[in-house]
Order: structure tokens, then C-alpha cells, then sequence
């Protein structure tokens, strides 16, 4: 079964989120469960934990369907270590947040180096840094997004992923979100060789490791390591793809978010992936 929605928004609470994704048709969706630009929340109150489950059964959606996202500020990777200690307190608030709310999954992209220590230590320190937080919580699978490679971002190599799997204690817990666009911009060519990308991640990281997938199109060409989403269809990856996704037997089970850029267009983009869906 191919769990499709997108990245809904939780104005209001997060009991929304859920409503939301009911409205255009998402069979899976993606969420803050705190405002991604800020530090510091207000704890999540019992009505909203409430309100949230109940909305989740309502309408069917269950902790396999839904993949929150943390804050754009953590940067477990941090080289200085105030601020990892920062980015890995709010890293914990985010878990139990999940813990809170029934959602067994939490996606983060892994960290930046900030061109002040190497990759192979930023890598270390984002290991450490799950590690340390897998530890502090329960019940709740940290995934790793790929990334495009933008800027000091680590996360943009199969390998790398796979290095920060090999490093964390429990592998229970531990898996990875691959983002169409992130993975074409840092250099996977998704379009003309869809097989041979997947054959590498399926070497390197492992299919059993695959817990979510952001579905997005790029603006950015191949290998331009540029973080620019596109709606699907428009920008380079094009629809043909998406198809190839939506018929992989090797993908299933998980969610699958939308992060394109039309809002508007979700409940059609959603509704053409169902309809390459074979099952
Ligand atoms: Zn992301
Ligand atoms: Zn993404």
C-alpha cells in the first residue's frame, strides 16, 4: 500500500493537521509539531494531544502514515558545543513531542559543518548527538533526510546516510526519508537512471532502512546542489519518475509528502499518484 499526502500545515494545533490532510485526499501526511523557525514552544496541551488522535482515527490515519518534520534550526552536526547542546535539547523536545502525539516517526536533516571541521567530524557529531537522544527517549524512529548539499549540509551522499546508520547504537530506531528533489540536485540522476540511484541506495543504505519520502520536483539541474522544490511535473525530474515510485514494489508502507510549491494543486498531484498506484 502507498501511503500519498503532503506536508499539511498545523496552524491553529496540530489537531488540524490531520483534518487538513482529509481535505485534499492524503492518505499519508507531514507536519511541525512546533513552529520550525523558532526555538523554544509551548509544551502541547492535553485537548490538542486528544484532539489530534481522534482526528488521526477519524480519518484513518495511522503512525505509519505520518512523518513529522523538525525544526529548520537544529543542526546536530553544530561545531561548537553550546550550540549542538542547543540544537540536541530542542532535537529531544521534537521526539517527545512525537512520543506525545502516538507518531512513531521524526524526520530531520542531519547537519551542517558550517566550513569550521570536517565532514567526517560533523558526521561523528551528528551520530553522537542521535545517540545521545535515542537514549533520552522511547518509541519514536529518528529518519535522516537526504539532502541536496547546499551550502555546508551534509546528507547528500548514500554513504554518508549509511555511515550515520552504521554509527548509532540502535538500529531499531534509525532510518531514512529520501527526498526526490534533495537527491537529484546533489547529483542522482533520478530521471535517466532511476534504476541504477535506487540500486545504489539499495546497496548502500538499504531498502529496510527507507521509513519515508518527500515527493518533489527540482528546479535545480542535476547535481547543482541547490535546494529549490518544483511541483511535479514542471521541473526536471518530471512525472515519468513519480510513476517509477509509485510502481516500485520495494516502496511501500511508508509515507509519502509533498513539499512542492502550489498548495493549491496538492489534491490533483496527489490524485495522479494514486492513479499510478497498482494496488
Ligand atoms: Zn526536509
Ligand atoms: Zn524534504
Amino acid at each position: 500500500m502507498k501511503y500519498i499526502g503532503a506536508h499539511v500545515s498545523a496552524a491553529g494545533g496540530v489537531e488540524n493537521a490531520p483534518i487538513r490532510a482529509h481535505e485534499i485526499g492524503a492518505t499519508a501526511f507531514a507536519l511541525f509539531t512546533k513552529n520550525q523557525r523558532q526555538w523554544v514552544a509551548k509544551p502541547l496541551t492535553e485537548k490538542s494531544i486528544e484532539q489530534f488522535k481522534a482526528n488521526c482515527e477519524r480519518y484513518g490515519y495511522t503512525a505509519k502514515q505520518i512523518l513529522p518534520h523538525d525544526s529548520y534550526l537544529i543542526n546536530l552536526g553544530h561545531p561548537d558545543v553550546d550550540k549542538r547542546q542547543k540544537s540536541l535539547d530542542a532535537f529531544i523536545d521534537e521526539l517527545q513531542r512525537c512520543q506525545q502525539l502516538g507518531i512513531s516517526l521524526l524526520n530531520f536533516h542531519p547537519g551542517s559543518h558550517l566550513r569550521e571541521i570536517s565532514e567526517q567530524q560533523c558526521l561523528d557529531y551528528i551520530a553522537e548527538s542521535i545517540n545521545f537522544a535515542l537514549e533520552q527517549t522511547q518509541g519514536v524512529t529518528a529518519v535522516i533526510e537526504n539532502t541536496a548539499g547546499q551550502g555546508s549540509n551534509l546528507g547528500y551522499q548514500h554513504e554518508q546516510l549509511a555511515y550515520l546508520i552504521d554509527k548509532v547504537e540502535d538500529k531499531t530506531r534509525i532510518g531514512v526519508c529520501f527526498d526526490t528533489c534533495h537527491a537529484y540536485a546533489a547529483g542522482y540522476d533520478l530521471k535517466n537512471d532511476y534504476d541504477g540511484v535506487m540500486h545504489d541506495f539499495s546497496d548502500v543504505v538499504g531498502f529496510e532502512y527507507l521509513k519515508g519520502m518527500h515527493l518533489n520536483d527540482s528546479k535545480a539541474k542535476l547535481g547543482q546542489k541547490l535546494d529549490r522544490h518544483h511541483s511535479l511535473g514542471e521541473g526536471e525530474i518530471g512525472w515519468e519518475v513519480f510513476k517509477k515510485i509509485m510502481r516500485d514494489p520495494r516502496i511501500d508502507e511508508i509515507p509519502m509528502t509533498l513539499e512542492t510549491i502550489d498548495p493549491q494543486i496538492w489534491p490533483q498531484e496527489i490524485a495522479q499518484l494514486k492513479s499510478y498506484c497498482q494496488d
